[in-house]
């Protein structure tokens, strides 16, 4: 327990790593995180429940910018995205928020949405001449009772299990609805040829058909769904030729992206960042092949998150979402790929540390090349 304490706090520490080298390049960022006392801090139900919020926001965000970025990141404390709005004005970002959490009614005191305008000064409800927030369990407000420690943690951690059950109050945005429709696709619920009926997906998520209609249609123009005559709608199987050149993109982005990384550690904060990422990826304990996948994840998390080419990014999730039925099967048929990537991820953040440009392109050309080959191998079983 104690540990576990440790971790959650150096994750908050991190946390604010990140704010800061964000803060850098954007006027304000705003941070969606959940509220969850305890030490529990993860868990299925508690992603969903996030992953739902955060869309429900990020649509609303979209009714007003045009250019929303974000980064998303499991950590011991928890699940945390950072927003940057271009051009945006952060008391209406957060105004925004507040009447999100109108809407989100009993759950709202589950999520916690910030605006930072620098690392010390953040919009708070008093700003917008709101009340604090109100206690879970008593009419008190929330700070409180927190501060003086009213409730018995257990009473607390019950409140919000119930909570997480409870149905939510707003109907899942489209955006909600494709990133899991994606990461049914990543996880293999999903798998090349299936169907997806249009009624079923409605009454799955609890809205109209038009809504399905309009996700169905955004997922097949990005690649990962096909129309199929006589059939409907499918989960799309790549060509060979066609995953080829997904490889060759995604190649193209990540080089992008680890150039201006690579511009962007000259900056302290930065180049820590990459540093402890190396440190944790040393000490890795291989045996573990959960830990190793997580890892393969959170590599791109925290090395991205140093840059700002968020167009690139943007375009380079998209070829993920195309790769994602890929994925699935290396997993599944050849463990060998962590391994692999491991070691490779290794020699990209000294290659990176060593501020030799030369040395980090080749790492990045021998990393491509071996998962090349092991994704020949993969689909020539298939
Ligand atoms: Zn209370």
């Amino acid at each position: 327990m104690q540990q576990l304490l440790e971790k959650i706090l150096d994750a908050r520490e991190n946390r604010t790593r990140i704010l800061k080298s964000k803060l850098e390049n954007s006027e304000f960022v705003v941070t969606l995180s959940l509220n969850i006392p305890g030490i529990s801090k993860k868990g299925d139900l508690k992603l969903k429940f996030i992953q739902k919020c955060f869309y429900e926001y990020l649509s609303n965000l979209k009714k007003f910018y045009e250019t929303i970025n974000f980064d998303f990141f499991e950590d011991e404390a928890g699940y945390i995205y950072y927003i940057e709005v271009a051009k945006g004005d952060p008391y209406q970002v957060k105004k925004l928020a507040l009447d999100f959490e109108d809407i989100l009614g009993k759950h709202s005191s589950l999520v916690d949405i910030d605006v930072y305008l620098s690392l010390t000064k953040k919009i708070t409800r008093e700003n917008l001449a709101k009340l604090p927030r109100v206690c879970l369990i008593c009419d008190e407000f929330a700070k409180n009772c927190a501060f003086k420690q009213r409730h018995p943690i257990e009473e607390l951690e019950k409140v919000v299990d119930n909570l997480l059950n409870l149905e939510i109050a707003f109907a899942f945005s489209k955006q909600y609805i494709m990133h899991d429709i994606i990461n049914d696709v990543s996880e293999g619920k999903l798998s090349p040829s299936d169907r997806l009926k249009e009624v079923e997906l409605s009454k799955k998520y609890n809205v109209s058909r038009t809504k399905i209609r309009e996700v169905i249609a955004t997922l097949t123009e990005y690649g990962l769904l096909a129309w199929r005559k006589d059939i409907g709608v499918i989960v799309k199987q790549l060509t060979y030729a066609e995953l080829t050149e997904v490889i060759e993109l995604r190649k193209c982005a990540k080089l992008i992206i680890f150039k201006d990384i690579f511009e962007k550690i000259k900056n302290k904060d930065h180049r820590v960042v990459v540093e402890r990422v190396l440190e944790y990826l040393q000490f890795l304990d291989r045996s573990n092949l959960d830990l190793l996948k997580k890892w393969n994840e959170e590599f791109y998390a925290l090395l991205f998150s140093i840059s700002d080419k968020y167009f690139t990014k943007n375009l380079f999730n998209k070829f993920e979402i195309l790769f994602s039925n890929v994925r699935y099967l290396i997993s599944k048929k050849a463990e060998s790929y962590f391994y692999v990537i491991h070691e490779q991820h290794i020699n990209i953040c000294i290659a990176l540390l060593t501020k030799s440009f030369k040395e980090l392109n080749k790492s990045i050309e021998l990393y491509f090349e071996d998962i090349q080959k092991i994704i020949i191998k993969v689909m020539e079983n298939e």
